[in-house]
Formats: structure tokens, sequence, C-alpha cells
């Protein structure tokens, strides 16, 4: 059957949707999306943030290691009704894009300096996507595996000159009337946490939101109202340290279950931008901890899984697959003859057990190596040996330093001494300037047809919305390098 409908729509879909103008219409329960030119009823877009192309490939090759299959991300390339691409994601003031400005350039169609979210250098504050969205009648939601106010959610709903100022977004979400927000960040609403000491959930409740702070009470939520989950003091705790705790299984929703109760929260709707983000995969790679990075990856895929049985259930729906920069640069190497130990490095990560972030904070204060030994045994299956123990100690005592400086961390050290382990190591714990992939699959994933610029992500939700409003823009800052493609793309009909 699944051939038979490919072969069908590959030959005859996009013509009759082309010729025709027809609006995008259901197909049958399980069937294909609608057309790649008709307008979408509900667009999701997922960021699987600081995943570079190697992060994608080592995280398809771990996911046939651990699952028995590759990514379903990559599967969709298959598909004749995607459509793949490259986008260019560099800010107003650099070639690295920061998360803030990068969702803001999604989210607002203007390239911002990194750090700001949604405000020009000059002090003129952006219209987020949520806010027009919402003028349009649209239900706007925002899943994170971040803290909510983080600057991925963030981008498409606050305008802010500092990402840093979480507790203002959280209030703003709220005077912008997010209908759903789930995630990490419980500090930035919790009254004693909070530097105006102001109980943010009192106010959220009196607005109409119903408030949870974990799994329970996320699977327990009306299915109607607005909804506010935080579940974590910060960011919720890495796949890889959640699937070894119970504890934390019991109290911590994935970013799949979260994903799934919002698409059932806001799938009785009949519009709605949802943005889910798998955060973590950034900050496992800022980390330099591929064992965390690739897990992150594929709780992100499992979130993709719940989005793509939403659609086949409602094929109005536009699903947007794609990153917003890379992070550290991790690769793995070609090690021993004929590279022939590479694949059995690389098989080690099935080995791991802890994050960095959950091990780093359990070294004595003067560390020994006996307890950095037993320490990262215990959490990766590395057997440190003794040459290589006494570098990192070296390190640790500050004798000596990495000869890039942006190699000087610990995690970075540790994630390149990690490397003689898994085959896998780093250019660094910062983001890079990497162009990075972009699907679509679905009504209006025909807009997205070559190159990308990050901005043309607005102008094509907005126009898919029937939403004419343009934010201003600045240009490029003249100390920031040369303007990459400005390649117009949006050349195919609607
Ligand atoms: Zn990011």
């Amino acid at each position: 059957m699944r051939t038979n409908r490919r072969r069908f729509f590959g030959q005859t879909g996009v013509l009759a949707g082309t010729a025709l103008g027809l609006p995008g219409i259901g197909r049958a329960a399980d069937g294909p999306t609608a057309e790649p030119h008709a307008k979408p009823r509900h667009i999701i877009h997922m960021v699987a943030d600081g995943m570079c192309w190697s992060t994608f490939s080592m995280g398809d090759t771990f996911s046939h290691l651990r699952r028995g299959r590759g990514l379903r991300w990559l599967d969709l390339y298959h598909e004749p009704q995607a459509t793949v691409t490259t986008m260019d994601m560099r800010s107003l003031n650099s070639l690295v894009t920061d998360s803030a400005a990068a969702s803001s350039s999604w989210g607002s169609g203007s390239r911002v300096v990194n750090g700001t979210l949604n405000v020009l250098p000059d002090g003129r504050e952006l219209i987020p996507l949520c806010s027009l969205f919402r003028e349009a009648g649209w239900k706007r939601g925002l899943v994170t595996t971040t803290e909510i106010t983080h600057a991925t959610p963030a981008g498409f709903a606050a305008s802010i000159d500092s990402r840093g100022n979480a507790q203002m977004i959280a209030r703003q979400y709220l005077d912008r009337r997010v209908d759903v927000l789930l995630g990490g960040g419980h500090k930035f609403f919790d009254a004693a946490k909070r530097s105006d000491k102001q109980d943010l959930y009192a106010t959220y409740r009196e607005a109409g939101y119903t408030v949870m702070r974990d799994a329970g009470e996320l699977t327990a939520a009306p299915r109607e109202g607005r909804w506010l989950g935080t579940f974590a003091s910060s960011h919720l705790p890495f796949s890889i340290d959640r699937d070894h705790s119970t504890s934390l299984k019991r109290k911590v929703p994935t970013l799949a279950d979260m994903t799934r109760r919002a698409l059932e929260r806001l799938g009785g709707e009949d519009h709605f931008l949802l943005q889910v983000e798998g955060g973590r995969v950034d900050h496992a790679c800022h980390a330099c901890d591929i064992a965390s990075a690739v897990r992150e990856l594929v709780a992100f895929d499992e979130a993709l899984e719940v989005c793509l049985e939403y659609q086949r259930r409602v094929p109005e729906t536009l699903i947007i697959l794609t990153t917003d920069h890379g992070t550290g640069g991790p690769s793995l190497n070609g090690i021993g003859s004929a590279y022939g130990e590479s694949s059995a490095r690389f098989a080690n990560l099935l080995k791991a057990r802890r994050s960095f972030e959950s091990m780093l904070p359990d070294l004595p204060k003067e560390p020994t190596a006996a307890a950095i030994g037993e320490l990262i045994e215990d959490g990766t299956g590395y057997e440190v040996p003794d040459r290589k123990m006494a570098a990192l100690l070296g390190f640790l005592d500050k004798q000596w330093q990495p000869l890039f400086d942006g190699m000087n961390g610990q995690e970075m050290q540790f994630g390149q001494l990690l490397g003689n382990h898994y085959g896998v190591t780093w250019t660094s714990g910062a983001h890079t300037s990497d162009y990075v992939p972009l699907l679509a699959y679905g009504p209006g994933a025909a807009k997205f047809r070559g190159f990308q610029r990050n901005t043309d992500v607005f102008r094509h939700y907005t126009t898919l919305a029937g939403i004419d409003y343009r934010n201003p823009e600045m240009p490029l800052m003249a100390e920031c390098g040369p303007s990459a493609h400005e390649v117009e793309t949006d050349v195919l009909p609607v």
C-alpha cells in the first residue's frame, strides 16, 4: 500500500496541486501529507539545537547501534514530497550565531545581534511569530528540554535585549498568552527564586493557565485552556541520566511525552504553530560529551515520530526539521590501520551511563588519579591509561594549557580524553558557523526549496498563514565578514 501511495503522489500530487491551485485537502487517515504546494493549518517547527552535520551523522549511526534502525529524520529523505535543503544561520554581527539570534531570525525575519531576542541594535522591537499568529487566530505552543525561557523558544515569542533576562521572558509569555509552554525553568516562575519575589505561577493561574510540575500532572492536565509546565528547576536532565534513574523517569517527561501532550491539547484547534526543541543536543556538545549528544538526538527523533503520527491523522500539518547552528564540531576520526578501529571505538558509546554534567560535580576538590579513573570508568566504561591520566592531571593542576584557547575547559579536556575511547574529538566547546540541514514535510514544504537564509523561515510561515507583515531589518555589521548566499529562494508558486 505504502509503495503504491508514494508512486501515486510522487507522479501526480505536485502537478495537481500546482495546476489546479487546490487547497490542502486531507488524505486518508494513514496516508501521506497534503500536497507540498498547499497551505497548512498546523505548523510544527522542530529544532535539534546545536546539531551540525557530523552530529547528525553520528546520531544516525548511534541510532542504528542502539535501536537497530536509523533516525526517522533521515528516512524522510526518501519521501518524494519532502523538501530537503540547507540553510545559512549567520547573525547580524557574526558568521557564528547564538541560539537567540538564530531563533529570532526565524521568529521575526530579521537578523539580530547574538544574545538579543527580536530587538534590533538601535532598540527597535520586532514582532515575533507568536504575536503575529495570535492576531491571525492561531494557537501557539513552545515545547523544549531546556528552560522554557531559553533562547530558542523565546525567539518565537519574546522581544528583549538580553536572552539572559529569563524572568522577564517568563512574564512576556504570559502577556502574549502563549497557549502551551512545556519545558524546564521552574526557578523563573517561583516566588522564592525570582528577584522580584512575585509568584508568577499564581499570575498564570489567574490568567486561566493549568500549571503542572511533573509527568503525572502533565498526563492529567485537561485538554482545554492554556498550559504551563515546568518539569525542572533549570533544564530537563539529559536523556542518558534520565534513562539510568528510576526517580527521574517517574517525574520528568521526555521530549516525546511533552510533544504528544501538546499535540493532544492543540490538535482540536483549527490552526496552531508549535515549536519543539531538543535543546540539550547543544548543551551536550558545549560540554564535548558525545555520549549525551547522540542520546539527545535519538530522544528528539522520538518526538519527531510523535509529530509524524499526528500528521498521518491530520495531513494539513507542515513539519519542519532543522537546527540553529553546530556546536563543538565533533567528528568520528579515522583510527588504526585502514581506519579499522573507528567503528569499534564508536560502539563504545553504548557503554556510557552518565553525562559529564552529572559526573564532574562528583570529582573531589583535589582530584587524584584513582578518583578520576574510577569516575570515568564508571560513567563511560573507559579505563584511562596512565600516560593519559598524567596529562589530564597536568591540565587540572593548570601546569599546562591547550594550544587552542577554545579548548581550555575541564569538560573539553574530558571530551578530548574520551576521544581515545569513542574515536570522536572536538574543535572547541563553542558554536560553529556550519550551514545547517533543513527538511520540510507536508503542505507548504515546497516553499523551502533551494538554499535558504534563516530569515526566509519567517517569510514562509507568515505567507502560508496569510499574514502580510514584515519586520524592519538592518544591514549586516561591517566588521563581521562577507555575506553568504543572498539568493531569492521563494520562486515557486504557493
Ligand atoms: Zn542553539
